[in-house]
């Protein structure tokens, strides 16, 4: 494959031309205009500093280093755990014209020779390397004899020893450093929270670099959350109202109840597929290729899948329990609409759930401390789906991001939930936490305002305090959902200790003072199933039509000739602009985003032939 024509300014003028970059993403990419921070990402790498891009899935990370790696001479090298994903990623850099290629333990040796040799000549402009492999000494002493335009490292936060996916090959890249002090590091990812951020600075970009923090608001997803019913007609219902026919994926909370659902959708016409632990890795591997390269396939899982799932175009992701924590929430959730398009994130939630993922962390061997965390991690997610404000301002304000207003786009802000005043309990509890001392857990807390005599209440004088049995009006479980929603607030937060205990929160001064009223959301047993807010799905215009189905057949026929994903040859985002704007020669197709120059010379024809198609059924 020929190599893109490359604008290439001699290396010290590199700064001064900043439309070069501009010129990639058109000629290239086929995108007008660069998204939110990408821009400033872009001309930071290729002017040869390290940066740490801390943007959503969807966010458009990829650009912000193949824009460099086309700018800058030399190969680019980028680190991705996700071995599975890359040939994928390879195939959609060479369908739009760059050459770039993978290493990674999959390779048979002749491709592998081939590959070495291409990189050695200069002729790559991208390569793809496992980290596993990239850290051998073989590979390195390779990449010493090439020219090297810089280290990309994707998913980052492998390198976080206290996160989930955490990659003991990650610790080692730190030999990057060392051994191409002159090439500049960009180190990604979708975690969002702090200690993670300040650990992959420190761990891979020792000597420094600007740090890019875009907002974590994926405003296409519309978040909803409700009481769980009857499951699996609830399901059914959403499925067949509002994603008929589209890609999506239902979580559960076992493997059992993954592959009973999978069963039960399939007996109602859904593509629908498991996928856990438990299933033979063959099973497992086959499921999640049909997820990638067929159409409107559902695929019912545990949390085993997820890592590595770049699909854009996965309309809804449904939980059928709740997640572990908050975070889990967010990165589940967050697998939705990658392309942009609108998506739906919809979950339902029983108690027993919640006594449920109790047990389990109870019997979770951690350490105290760790489940503490965890426990933490939970009670915000419950606060979450008994919030009765905007859901979106929650989970980022969770986050530590402010919303200046509303979303208007979840369940909450378009049809609101019937709530109680709860001024004179919420009082009641804030003050018993303050009495108590600021450092006790909700059990307590409840404990005291129940006027249970417990041995700890007693031993401490508790029932000597003026809240002791204050509460005794409300139940032990209304008492969990006001205390949650206080924490859910900010009113109450997680004392410093990370022992799990309660302290006041910055602004519960009014609120304690009676001088603001505060309405919570009424208890989970009167919380009958909400009116669903106005039904949206797929690409706004196109999916009344068959047209939009046919076009998809066209590309999915496509993708099958070539062996990949229907993505690689166009995703739904340029799939519905080629539909609305219905581009009638090369000139109008290079306009469609996504429709690069090597697009346009290699499939123009056949996508302005698939559209006159269209038009003569
Ligand atoms: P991430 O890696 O951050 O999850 P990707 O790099 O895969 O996200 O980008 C997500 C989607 O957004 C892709 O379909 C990509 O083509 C698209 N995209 C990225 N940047 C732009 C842009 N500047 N203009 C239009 N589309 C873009
Ligand atoms: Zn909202």
């Amino acid at each position: 494959m020929d190599g893109v024509e490359r604008g290439t300014p001699a290396e010290g003028e590199i700064d001064t031309a900043p439309d070069a970059a501009r010129d990639v993403l058109r000629r290239v990419f086929g995108f007008r205009e660069f998204r939110g921070a990408q821009r400033e990402i872009v001309a930071t790498v290729t002017a040869g500093r390290n940066a740490l891009v801390l943007m959503p899935t969807g966010g458009g990370k990829s650009l912000c280093y193949q824009v460099p790696a086309l700018l800058r001479p030399g190969t680019a090298i980028v680190v991705s755990p996700l071995i599975a994903l890359m040939r994928d990623q390879v195939a959609a850099l060479e369908h739009n014209g760059v050459r770039a290629a993978c290493l990674n333990s999959t390779l048979d040796p002749e491709t592998r020779r081939e590959t070495e040799r291409a990189l050695a000549a200069g002729e790559l402009d991208l390569l793809y390397v496992a980290p596993e492999r990239l850290v051998q000494p073989a590979t390195l002493a390779r990449l010493e004899q090439a020219r090297i335009a810089l280290f990309a490292i994707d998913e980052a936060h492998c390198v976080s020893q206290w996160g989930h996916d955490f990659r003991p090959e990650y610790l080692q890249l730190a030999v990057l450093h060392q051994r191409f002090p002159g090439v500049p590091r960009i180190a990604l990812t979708a975690t969002a929270d702090e200690r993670t951020r300040r650990e992959i600075a420190e761990q891979l970009l020792p000597d420094g670099g600007a740090w890019f923090v875009a907002s974590f608001d994926r405003p296409n997803i519309r978040y909803r959350i409700t009481t769980k019913e009857r499951p699996r007609e609830q399901l059914l219902a959403f499925l067949r109202d509002e994603h008929p026919a589209d890609s999506g994926i239902v979580y559960c909370m076992s493997r059992r109840r993954c592959e009973e659902m999978a069963a039960w959708l399939s007996e109602r016409g859904f593509t629908a597929l498991p996928y856990h632990a438990g299933l033979d890795a063959e099973v497992r591997q086959l499921h999640q290729a049909r997820f990638q390269r067929d159409d409107g396939v559902i695929i019912v899982a545990t949390i085993a899948f997820g890592m590595g799932i770049d699909q854009p175009d996965v309309r809804f992701v449904a939980h059928l329990d709740l997640p572990k924590s908050m975070e889990a929430y967010y990165q589940e959730t967050g697998r939705a609409g990658r392309d942009g398009l609108p998506a739906d994130a919809w979950l339902i939630y029983g108690t027993r759930d919640v006594a449920h993922i109790r047990q389990m962390l109870a019997e979770s061997t951690a350490s105290e401390a760790h489940q503490r965390v965890e426990r933490q991690r939970l009670e915000a997610l419950l606060g979450l789906c008994e919030e009765t404000g905007c859901r979106r301002r929650a989970l980022l304000g969770y986050f530590g991001e402010v919303m200046a207003t509303d979303c208007g786009n979840c369940d909450n802000c378009l049809s609101p939930p019937p709530t109680w005043d709860a001024t004179e309990p919420a009082r009641m509890a804030l003050s018993a936490v303050y009495r108590t001392g600021q450092r006790f857990g909700a059990n307590h807390v409840i404990d005291v305002l129940l006027g249970q005599e417990t041995e700890r209440v007693r031993r401490l004088g508790h029932d000597r305090l003026p809240t002791f049995g204050v509460g005794s009006d409300h139940t032990r479980s209304t008492w969990h959902s006001i205390l949650r929603q206080l924490l859910a607030r900010g009113y109450l937060q997680p004392d410093t200790s990370g022992h799990g205990g309660l302290q006041l929160g910055a602004g519960c001064r009014p609120l304690l003072r009676g001088e603001e009223p505060l309405q919570l959301r009424a208890e989970l047993a009167s919380g009958a199933q909400r009116r669903r807010g106005a039904g949206h799905s797929g690409p706004p215009t196109a999916a009344d039509s068959g047209e939009w189905e046919a076009l998809r057949r066209w590309r999915k026929a496509l993708a099958d000739a070539e062996g990949v994903p229907p993505y690689v040859i166009c995703n739904d985002a340029t799939l519905a602009a080629l539909l609305e704007r219905r581009p009638q020669d090369l000139v109008d197709l290079a306009r469609v985003p996504g429709i690069g120059q090597h697009k346009l010379d290699h499939y123009g024809e056949a996508f302005l032939e698939a559209l006159t198609d269209l038009d003569r059924v």
